[in-house]
């Protein structure tokens, strides 16, 4: 892919499943990673091995790696994140939002509390992230890129996840919105919108036959996605590949988002 060799990236989120992914992707095409974790640095570790045996594989000497803590929700520890990533990595070229969290409960019983907890992660966090990191592009004339990790529940409906389905509807419009405020400076920003993707958040049926068995039959193309087929689109949407591409989300879904139910006709004669 164009253009990644030797930029600077930073993955939210980055210690396991999707970010994890995409922080290995980046490296396997040359670019500089920093690797966020929620609270200690050996939760990073495994995507760091993971880093270094894809750098030493591709024979990508000079890729760098570096480790920043943060709780995506928390404003200063944002701000200090993208402040270390700078501060480690020269500069930043590429942010992922790809920390990400759900909480499952029926509507009725879901507290402003844990309703809160959810946008705060996913949306609040995704935008303080892009406003610290956009304020870096300006300062230093970067053309830099922005991909946020959003969803198929930017567009459909999740009930029983309100908090959920509503951050990711409100990623949508960030992405779009942050487009145009900032496209005539050359600062794209994108979205990808996986559908059922194998990763631990979804430990209640991947590890589960029956349940798993129970997923694929609602995804058109019968399977579930791979981390590494979110990484892919991730890397071309930050690549010059996708130069002229902004406010845009690529769904990669297997199909999700094409109203399944439509597959037979049934609405008419
Ligand atoms: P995951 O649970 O493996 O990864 C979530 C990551 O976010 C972890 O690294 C976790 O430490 C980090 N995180 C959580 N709260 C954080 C916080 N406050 N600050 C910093 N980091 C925090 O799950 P995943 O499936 O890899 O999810 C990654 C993204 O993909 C999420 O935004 C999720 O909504 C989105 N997504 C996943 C699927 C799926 O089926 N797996 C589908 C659509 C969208």
């Amino acid at each position: 892919m164009q253009g990644l060799k030797g930029k600077n990236v930073l993955v939210t989120g980055g210690t396991s499943g999707i970010g994890q992914a995409i922080a290995v992707r980046f490296a396997e095409y040359g670019a500089n990673v920093a690797i966020n974790y929620l609270k200690k640095p050996e939760e990073a570790e495994e995507t760091e091995e993971q880093v270094h045996s894809c750098v030493k594989r591709m024979q990508k000497h000079g890729v760098r790696d570096v480790l920043v803590g943060a709780d995506v929700s928390n404003e200063d520890e944002v701000v200090h994140m993208i402040e270390q990533t700078v501060e480690e990595l020269g500069s930043i070229d590429v942010l992922v939002n790809n920390a990400g969290i759900q909480i499952s409960r029926p509507t009725e019983e879901l507290s402003v509390a844990d309703f809160e907890k959810v946008l705060a992660v996913n949306l609040r966090g995704s935008f303080a992230c892009a406003r610290e990191a956009i304020k870096r592009f300006i300062a230093t004339d970067t053309p830099g890129a922005i991909i946020n990790i959003s969803s198929v529940h930017q567009r459909i409906p999740k009930p029983g996840y309100l908090g959920y389905s509503v951050s990711k509807g409100g990623m949508q419009n960030l992405t779009t919105t942050l487009a145009l405020e900032f496209a005539a400076r050359g600062i794209r920003v994108n979205s990808i919108g996986p559908g059922a993707t194998i990763t631990p958040i979804n430990r209640a049926w991947v590890d589960d036959p029956d349940k798993a068995e129970m997923v694929t039959s609602h995804i058109p193309m019968r399977r579930a996605g791979t981390a590494d087929e979110m990484a892919g689109v991730t890397c071309f949407l930050a690549s010059d590949d996708a130069a002229y591409i902004t406010g845009q989300t690529i769904f990669v879904d297997g199909g999700l988002t094409l109203y399944a139910d439509f597959r037979e006709p049934w609405s008419s004669e």
